[in-house]
């Protein structure tokens, strides 16, 4: 709080498309999608009278001993997509992996296992802040002040391709990696439950982006030694990466799926955890105390589930991941200006669209965010890394104006 006596609050009264309007009138390009969440753009008319429907006829239910068409419908769809026939709602991602993680615990527990207690993680990993989520992620700014409460995790080499040495491809860095987890893997197995990653991209670790040979690698590894794979596609699902989700591109299905930020398009908060018919058998039990015993209030709230159906009828009426293959391209190609800037790393994967300053300066993340906001752009760095994650509605002329102003904007503060 201290800190907003330098970098005030900026008060924002409405949205429209890629646009923020504070109540001064100034525009801001949310170049973030507002943390990731908005896939088609504020006030986006498809979603919101689609909430505006489900609101004069339920607005709320509780999902326990009751059920509701918004989420028949819902997991029916999920379903669809993933692979995985059965759905498991809560409301924000940190929740989602709390759910995957108690539940790949307690399918072992269940299945005469209980000795598979233990998860691993991705060095630089990040899945959410509450306390059981917070034991498998991997940020020190988030994490070290409540280490002492957290529970025990084990990490492996990220194969982050920023990471590799020079000369080695990607795909070679992520089979190293992937060598290093099943060395782990292989000498633990007999007190693991699950091995959870982010798909692709470790978005908070700064967009690290790799190789889907590790992902593929890391299928093997868990099946060949009894160990869930959770992919945590809460950033990187729907679409962000190029297919609906990342998993697609390594051939792959998890064990569990979390999934939250883009499924309501942005608009309400959920989320949910998919997973196979093997898992939900060893839980289909006459002992109540083998049902997987978790609940929130507001589990699969019918107006958040009335978003997400719309969100996902606009992949299918508008060809959005086809289109989306074309602005991925354009952007870009765009970008390369960027290079003649003191930059490296200039990467994208779908959607996502990173590189990292060479700076000395450890204030650069919040000079350039303060700069960028002057000239009308929502950039939020992370460490050296600027991203952009732009909800899929952006106009070519509006991708001008991001990377144009970017240019500006770091050509005057770097
Ligand atoms: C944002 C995020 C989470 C946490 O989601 P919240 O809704 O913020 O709790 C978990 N995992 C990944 C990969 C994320 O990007």
């Amino acid at each position: 709080m201290k800190q907003h006596e330098t970098y005030p609050l900026i008060p924002i009264q409405r949205g429209d498309g890629v646009w923020l309007y504070d109540t001064d009138g100034k525009k801001y390009l949310d170049t973030v999608s507002s943390w990731w969440v908005n896939l088609f753009g504020h006030n986006n008319p498809r979603i919101k009278n689609a909430i505006k429907q489900q609101l004069d006829t339920l607005e709320h239910v509780m999902l326990a001993g009751f059920t509701h068409e918004p989420v028949v419908a819902l997991s029916e769809k999920l379903a669809q997509l993933t692979g995985l026939g059965h759905a498991f709602y809560a409301s924000d991602g940190a929740s989602a992996t709390e759910i995957a993680l108690k539940m790949s615990f307690h399918y072992w527990r269940n299945i005469g296992k209980p000795s598979k207690t233990k998860f691993i993680s991705l060095q630089n990993s990040y899945h959410g802040e509450t306390m059981g989520s917070l034991g498998v992620t991997d940020v020190a700014i988030f994490k070290d002040t409540y280490a002492p409460l957290l529970m025990q995790s084990a990490l492996v080499p990220s194969p982050d391709f920023r990471l590799a040495e020079t000369g080695e491809s990607a795909e070679q860095f992520a089979l190293r990696c992937a060598d290093a987890l099943e060395q782990h893997v292989a000498q633990h197995s007999s007190e693991l439950a699950a091995l959870i990653v982010e798909p692709l991209v470790q978005c908070a670790a700064g967009m690290g982006m790799y190789h889907p040979a590790y992902l593929k690698r890391a299928r093997e590894i868990c099946s060949r030694y009894e160990v869930h794979l959770i992919a945590d596609e809460i950033a990187v699902g729907f679409g962000r990466t190029g297919t609906m989700f990342a998993c697609e591109q390594a051939h792959i299905t998890a064990d569990f799926i979390c999934l939250s930020k883009g499924i309501t398009g942005g608009y309400l908060p959920l989320s949910a955890v998919l997973t196979s018919d093997k898992i939900y058998q060893a839980f289909y039990h006459d002992a109540t105390v083998k049902g997987f015993l978790h609940s929130h209030s507001y589990t699969g709230n019918p107006l958040a589930c009335s978003a997400a159906l719309a969100t996902l009828a606009i992949f299918e009426t508008d060809a959005v991941l086809v289109n989306n293959r074309h602005k991925s391209a354009y952007v870009f190609d765009k970008m390369q200006v960027l290079t003649h800037l003191p930059i490296k790393h200039l990467r994208h994967q779908g959607m996502i669209f990173a590189f990292d300053a060479v700076t000395e300066d450890a204030q650069f993340s919040k000079r350039c965010y303060q700069a960028a906001i002057a000239q009308g752009l929502l950039l939020r760095p992370i460490g050296n890394t600027v991203y952009f994650m732009p909800p899929y509605t952006i106009t070519e002329s509006e991708i001008d104006l991001m990377v144009n102003t970017t240019y500006a904007v770091l050509k005057a503060i770097l």
